[in-house]
């Protein structure tokens, strides 16, 4: 058998997860003649979010991984809420994320017929029945978990008049919640799936593929199993509320006669400042409280992606989270460790300053332009080195600067000395305050010409490091800074009265404008690097963050929204993690 795909390469090799213990139990025991066939089955109802990210890669990487194939398909079985929008975009963040359904794409759609047949099956075998109750009727006497419910006065329709009223619904002879079709099971049952439950409603809405040709539609339970075994899956992975609907889908298929797939269930994936559910993530969107389903804050694939998230970072992510059977949460900063870790490795560095304010070198000649030289990424020598220009007036954080600072501060300050990232060490002389707001306007240095690399005192220990970038030479970018979307760690869990919007974060976006050295500029920095999307166009912003082009927003100017500031202020993942 080979290993795993992932986690890449070099990394140990984790102990197998419940669900490979399952499938290796039945490769082992000839189930299915050794065969591994999976599925991811989105319904298009919604952008995908990172919950499905974990599902694909779990589906995808099991067949990959057991020599296997893995289907996707569409569970579009409610018209009205699905849309080709969103097919679209299910498929572009699954290739996204670097995998491939090969020529297996299906639609549950594509079943209707199919479905229809199984259910005149069941009609004939007297184990469905058409029933004349409204829904509010049909649950009322549905009972409750404590409470049997009550058998419907239509459950004992003949089989022809069943056929016949089921063929007249499929005309269209009915109007919309006139009649449905039931399956016969027990409405006693404990498991209230199992009291006669609706298997056909009428629905008179087109559907994005079958248009008009279908006036009835399977529920997503009459659908869902039938399509698994229509298409041989062998493990049918599923999230752990669909656990209870399991004896269903076996009685389904038991009495239709077909073939038998395996259903395991896991826990879904929360994340912690965020929700997850596809209906409050299309709120978001459509009451503006996100610019749309690809807004940097939202957890759906496309907001992670236009974040600057790369797919490596979210299969590893999904890797190091694991399979769990019971529910559970992830603190977010694993997510953001994840592309950390990816983008230390691969984006090159570049010196911006993003809350800028002057130095003047006051012994540096007006006219001079040198040129620095730096590394592109210090952990990849092949990424090869960059030139920076220096000049007399130079641009700093403001943070950088204390005019009257504590002993463990030390960066600038008067009478201080820092180095100059790959130039020279400066040391603070005065300073130039605005006489209307108290502001320091400049600050007023000396270098030191022997400081820089390849002179005598290159080397002479100083105590900070600050990056920098030459005024005149520096190219101006707005930048997006980002916080959590919401303030409590889990919206959903808010105090009485309170709904998920009431803890969204005022300050989740932060817009302002920073200097980039010129080499964000220059094709040979850009290409560096490479990416599904050619490009690479991450990078480190030396000591702020990773940073990533939105392209979206880009046009004269630059926009780079941040991905992730470098450390993490949050948590103690990393440590954990590197232990
Ligand atoms: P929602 O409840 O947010 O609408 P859903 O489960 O109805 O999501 P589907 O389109 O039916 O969305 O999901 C497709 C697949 O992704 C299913 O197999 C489902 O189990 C899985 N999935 C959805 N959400 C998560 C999650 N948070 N963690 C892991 N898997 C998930
Ligand atoms: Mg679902």
């Amino acid at each position: 058998m080979e290993e795993a795909k992932f986690p890449e390469e070099g990394k140990s090799v984790r102990s197998l997860n419940f669900i490979e213990e399952i499938i290796e139990e039945d490769i082992r025991n000839g189930v299915n003649e050794g065969r591994v066939h999976t599925r991811f089955p989105p319904e298009p109802n919604g952008y995908l979010h990172i919950g499905h990210a974990k599902s694909i890669c779990l589906n995808f990487g099991l067949g990959k991984k057991y020599h296997g194939k893995t289907n996707l398909r569409f569970d579009d079985t409610n018209p009205v809420k699905e849309d080709v929008e969103y097919v679209d975009s299910i498929m572009e963040d699954v290739k996204w994320l670097g995998f491939d359904w090969e020529d297996r794409l299906y639609y549950a759609s594509d079943y209707f017929e199919q479905l229809y047949d199984y259910a005149v099956i069941l009609i004939r075998k007297e184990k469905a029945y058409v029933c004349d109750m409204t829904a509010e009727e049909i649950s009322e006497t549905r009972g409750t978990p404590t409470r049997p419910g009550k058998e419907s006065i239509y459950r004992n329709r003949s089989v022809e008049e069943n056929i016949d009223l089921f063929s007249r619904m499929r005309a269209g002879e009915f109007p919309d919640g006139s009649r449905v079709l039931r399956a016969k099971i027990d409405i006693a049952s404990p498991n209230m799936h199992m009291r006669d439950p609706i298997l056909y409603r009428i629905l008179h809405t087109s559907h994005h593929r079958t248009g008009d040709q279908w006036c009835i539609y399977p529920m997503y339970d009459f659908a869902h199993g039938q399509s698994d075994s229509i298409e041989r899956i062998t493990h049918s992975i599923c999230t752990l509320e669909f656990e209870v609907h399991r004896p269903l889908y076996d009685w389904f298929i038991r009495e239709i006669g077909i073939y038998v797939p395996r259903q395991i269930e896991f826990a879904r994936l929360n994340v912690t400042y965020t929700v997850m559910s596809k209906r409050k993530l299309l709120e978001l969107v459509r009451d503006g409280n996100v610019t749309g389903w690809d807004d940097p804050r939202m957890p759906t694939i496309c907001g992670l992606r236009r974040r600057g998230f790369t797919p490596e970072s979210i299969r590893n992510f999904a890797e190091t989270i694991g399979v769990a059977k019971r529910d559970n949460v992830i603190d977010v900063s694993l997510l953001e460790f994840c592309v950390r870790e990816d983008l230390n490795k691969r984006a090159n560095r570049l010196m911006a300053v993003l809350n800028p304010v002057r130095v003047i070198i006051d012994n540096y000649p007006g006219d001079l332009v040198e040129e620095m030289e730096s590394v592109n990424n210090p952990e990849d020598e092949s990424k090869g080195r960059r030139k920076i220009p220096f000049s007399k007036t130079l641009l700093i954080e403001r943070e950088d600067f204390m005019e009257d600072p504590p002993n463990k501060f030390f960066r600038l300050a008067p009478g201080r000395e820092v180095r100059l990232k790959a130039a020279y060490i400066i040391r603070c002389e005065s300073v130039v305050k605005s006489s209307e707001t108290g502001e320091i306007t400049e600050i007023h240095c000396t270098y030191d010409p022997l400081t820089k690399s390849g002179m005598p005192e290159s080397n002479r220990k100083v105590k900070g490091t600050l990056h920098w970038v030459s005024e005149k030479h520096a190219v101006k970018a707005e930048i997006r800074l980002y916080d959590r979307l919401f303030t409590k760690e889990n919206p959903d869990d808010g105090e009485e009265g309170k709904t998920y919007k009431d803890y969204l974060n005022p300050d989740s976006l932060r817009v302002i404008t920073a200097m980039i050295e010129p080499a964000v500029l220059s094709p040979a920095s850009l290409a560096t690097g490479s990416s599904p999307e050619g490009i690479f166009d991450k990078y480190q912003f030396e000591r702020t963050g990773y940073f990533s082009v939105d392209k979206e927003s880009t046009r004269q100017n630059l926009v780079f929204n941040r991905v992730v500031p470098l450390k993490d202020s949050w948590s103690k993942v990393e440590k954990v993690n590197k232990t």
